[in-house]
C-alpha cells in the first residue's frame, strides 16, 4: 500500500464516528436514574423541541418528566450543523396555493422570526454557546441558479422582509475564497452556533426548572385511560395528562401515525485539520455560514474559533457510514476549495433528519398526543421555537398559538417509514447536480 493510501485509511478510520461538537462539553448528567410514576407531562426524546417544550411547561408550574432513549443529547441536537436559517422550505407562492394568502404569510413569517427567536432565547438566558449573526451566504452553482436566487431573493425582501445583499461572480472573493460558483446572495439575518453547546446550556434551564430527566430509557408503548395516558418504559411506568412526541428523525412505530408521515434521512459531516490562519482568512474572510444551491446541497462554516471547516451534505444515495461518508465530502470539499486537498479531517459523523411530504414542519395533537416535528433539515430555529409554542399549548397560554396550529399532515400511500423510495430520488437529484456543476466548469474554463 502507497504510503499516501495508507495515511488515507487511518485518518478515515480515527475520524469515523466523532464528532466535533462533542469534543468539548463537559458530561451531560441525568437527573433521575429512573422516571418519575406520576407527572404532568412526559417528554418523549431529549431533543431542542423536548427541552423547550418541557422549559415552557416547568416555567408554568407543570412537573415534567422527559424520557431519552439513548444518552442525552445522542440525536441531531448536538451533531448538526450550527447554521441558524427561517427552515421553511415552500416559497410564499406555493404556500399560498394550499393554504391561501394570509396563512402562507403568516407561516413564513413565523419561519423568520423562529430565527430571531432563538438568537433573543439564547440573549436573554444568556447562554454560552457561540451565537453569532453571522450572515448566510447562499452559492449559485450555476449562471442560471444565480438569476432565480436573485429574483427568488429580491422576491423575499419586498414581501417578507428579507435583509440580503447580492454578490456578484467578480466578487465572490470577498465572501468565499473560491471559483466553483457563480456568486449568490448573502441573507443577512442567519446566524450561527454550537449546537452541543447550546443543547447543553437547555438541559441546564431545564434541570434548574426542576424538570426530571432519564437516559437510555426508551418510551416503548403509551396507552390512554379516560384523560390519562401511561408511557410504558424498560424502567417503569409513568402516568401523566399529556405527552409529547419530540423524536423527530428517529421517531419510530411508537406513534405508527407520526411514523408514515416523516421520512427519516442521513445527512453527514466531517471536520477538517486545524488549518491555518490566513488559509482560514481568504476562505471564509466574513465568518458567514454557506450553503449551495444544489438539490442535494452542501453546508459548512468556519468552526466558531476559526480553527476547522465543517462541512457538510448528503453523498450518497442509500444511508451509510461515517467511514464510507468522510472519503466523500473531503474530496467534495476539495472539489469546492482545492487548496483543502493538502489537509485532512479529523471527524467524520452523520445523524438522521426528518423531512415530510409537503416539506413543513408540523406540531399538532393526534388522538390526544402532542408533537411538533418534520424540520426538514434545518431545526435549530424551528425545533427550539415550535418545542417552545408546544409547551405554552399544554398548560393553556394562548401565547402558543401558531401558524402550524393543525395544519393537515400528509402521507402516502404505501408508506409505513421506510423510505424506499429515496435511493433513487437522491441518485436522481445528485447526478442532475454533477452534471450541472461539469457543465458549468466547463462554461468557466471556456471564460463564458
Ligand atoms: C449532520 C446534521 C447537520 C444538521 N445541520 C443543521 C444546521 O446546520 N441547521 C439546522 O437548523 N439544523 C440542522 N440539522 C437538523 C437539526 O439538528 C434538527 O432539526 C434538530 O436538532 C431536531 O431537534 P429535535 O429535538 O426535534 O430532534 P433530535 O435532536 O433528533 O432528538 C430526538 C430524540 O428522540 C429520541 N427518541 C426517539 N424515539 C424515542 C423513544 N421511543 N423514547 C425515548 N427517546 C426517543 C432520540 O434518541 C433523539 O435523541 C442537522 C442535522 C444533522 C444530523
Amino acid at each position: 500500500m502507497s504510503e499516501r493510501k495508507e495515511a488515507v485509511e487511518k485518518m478515515t478510520k480515527s475520524a469515523a464516528g466523532h464528532v466535533y461538537w462533542h469534543d468539548g462539553i463537559p458530561a451531560l448528567v441525568a437527573t433521575h436514574p429512573a422516571p418519575l410514576r406520576k407527572v404532568d407531562v412526559v417528554v418523549i426524546g431529549a431533543g431542542y423541541t423536548g427541552l423547550h417544550a418541557a422549559l415552557a411547561a416547568l416555567r408554568a408550574g407543570r412537573s415534567v418528566q422527559i424520557v431519552e432513549m439513548h444518552e442525552l443529547g445522542w440525536g441531531c441536537s448536538t451533531r448538526n450543523g450550527g447554521q441558524i436559517s427561517p427552515s421553511i422550505k415552500p416559497s410564499l407562492a406555493a404556500l399560498s396555493r394550499r393554504y391561501g394568502a394570509a396563512r402562507a404569510m403568516a407561516i413564513r413569517n413565523e419561519g423568520h422570526d423562529s430565527m430571531a427567536w432563538v438568537g433573543a432565547f439564547i440573549e436573554s438566558e444568556g447562554l454560552d454557546c457561540d451565537y453569532q449573526r453571522c450572515g448566510r451566504f447562499h452559492a449559485a452553482h450555476t449562471p442560471a441558479h444565480f438569476d432565480a436566487l436573485v429574483s427568488d431573493t429580491e422576491k423575499m425582501g419586498r414581501d417578507e422582509g428579507v435583509l440580503f445583499d447580492v454578490v456578484s461572480r467578480a466578487d465572490q472573493h470577498s465572501e468565499l475564497g473560491t471559483d466553483a460558483y457563480f456568486g449568490g446572495v448573502v441573507l443577512k439575518q442567519h446566524a450561527s452556533l454550537d449546537p452541543a453547546k447550546y443543547f447543553y446550556a437547555l438541559l441546564g434551564l431545564v434541570t434548574k426548572a426542576g424538570g426530571a430527566v432519564t437516559d437510555h430509557c426508551p418510551a416503548t408503548g403509551i396507552s390512554r385511560n379516560g384523560k390519562m395516558f401511561t408511557v410504558s418504559t424498560p424502567k417503569g411506568d409513568i402516568s401523566a395528562d399529556n405527552v409529547v412526541i419530540a423524536t423527530n428523525g428517529y421517531t419510530t412505530d411508537l406513534v405508527p401515525f407520526l411514523q408514515r408521515r416523516v421520512i427519516p434521512i442521513g445527512t453527514y459531516m466531517i471536520a477538517t485539520d486545524p488549518l491555518p490562519a490566513p488559509l482560514m482568512d481568504r476562505l471564509f474572510p466574513k465568518n458567514r455560514v454557506v450553503s449551495d444551491s444544489c438539490k442535494v446541497i452542501y453546508y459548512y462554516r468556519p468552526s466558531p474559533d476559526r480553527s476547522r471547516i465543517l462541512f457538510g451534505g448528503r453523498v450518497s444515495a442509500d444511508e451509510t457510514n461515517p467511514a464510507i461518508s468522510g472519503p466523500k465530502l473531503h474530496h467534495d470539499m476539495c472539489r469546492i476549495f482545492p487548496e483543502l486537498a493538502d489537509y485532512g479531517y479529523t471527524h467524520s459523523w452523520t445523524g438522521t433528519v426528518a423531512f415530510t411530504f409537503d416539506t413543513l414542519a408540523h406540531l399538532g395533537q393526534h388522538a390526544g398526543l402532542h408533537y411538533a416535528m418534520g424540520y426538514c433539515g434545518s431545526g435549530i430555529g424551528l425545533a427550539s421555537y415550535l418545542g417552545h409554542r408546544l409547551g405554552q399549548q399544554l398548560v393553556g397560554d394562548p401565547d402558543g398559538a401558531t401558524a402550524f396550529d393543525n395544519l393537515r399532515f400528509p402521507t402516502r400511500p404505501l408508506y409505513f417509514g421506510k423510505p424506499w423510495f429515496l435511493p433513487s430520488v437522491v441518485r436522481w437529484y445528485r447526478f442532475r447536480d454533477h452534471w450541472q456543476i461539469r457543465r458549468a466548469a466547463a462554461m468557466r474554463r471556456q471564460g463564458t
